[in-house]
């Protein structure tokens, strides 16, 4: 049985099922991985409090079998660099973990990006300072763009599958679910 091991930042959970989750995290060493999490919605749960959006977790995942394939999260643990700090708190930086995960490929190690989520989840940077640093390791620089609807300099928005940058006025006609605000 393959099983793998990281620390990793939790971008999105959502429901499975009448207690499973389906976990979508940001890993040091593979990159972003979507797995199953067995029985997280029942109170007894052990995992459910960490894998929240927003925290940081030491995790092991197993591969999962047969005709629900993929890998399952068997065990995780608060990661102690940040106990005490208020990284599940920000709740201004769900946008940030929000477009990772749309933006992010599984299993695309990209150890820059962690070191960047790291320091940024340690301190307490503005969120936009954090967008918009983000979208430089990206390889997208906000300084340089403009609007590329009407070439506005005013850029406010960064549109995550078309990899656009756009002014205010141009974004507000886009569904929001797919633009990073800066
Ligand atoms: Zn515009």
């Amino acid at each position: 049985m393959r099983e793998l091991y990281s620390k990793a930042l939790v971008l999105e959970r959502k429901n499975a099922g009448e207690v499973d989750g389906i976990i979508s995290l940001f890993t040091e060493d593979f990159g972003k991985i979507v797995a199953f999490a067995k029985s997280v919605r029942k109170p007894t749960s052990k995992l459910s409090a960490h894998l929240q959006p927003l925290t940081f977790i030491k995790v092991r995942f197993i591969q999962r079998q047969g005709p629900r394939d993929g890998w399952a999260i068997v065990d995780c643990l608060y990661d102690d660099d940040f106990s005490g700090l208020d990284a599940p708190r920000r709740s201004d930086m769900l946008p940030i973990v929000g477009f990772l995960n749309l933006f992010l490929f599984e299993f695309q190690t990209d150890r820059k990006l962690w070191a960047y989520i790291r320091h940024v989840f340690s301190r307490r940077y503005e969120y936009s300072d954090v967008a918009k640093g983000l979208l430089v390791i990206m390889g997208f620089d906000p300084a340089k763009a403009d609007c590329l609807s009407c070439h506005s300099k005013e850029i406010a928005a960064f549109h995550g599958t078309d990899q656009i940058f756009l002014c205010s006025s141009c974004a507000s006609k886009l569904p929001p679910d797919r633009l990073l605000y800066l």
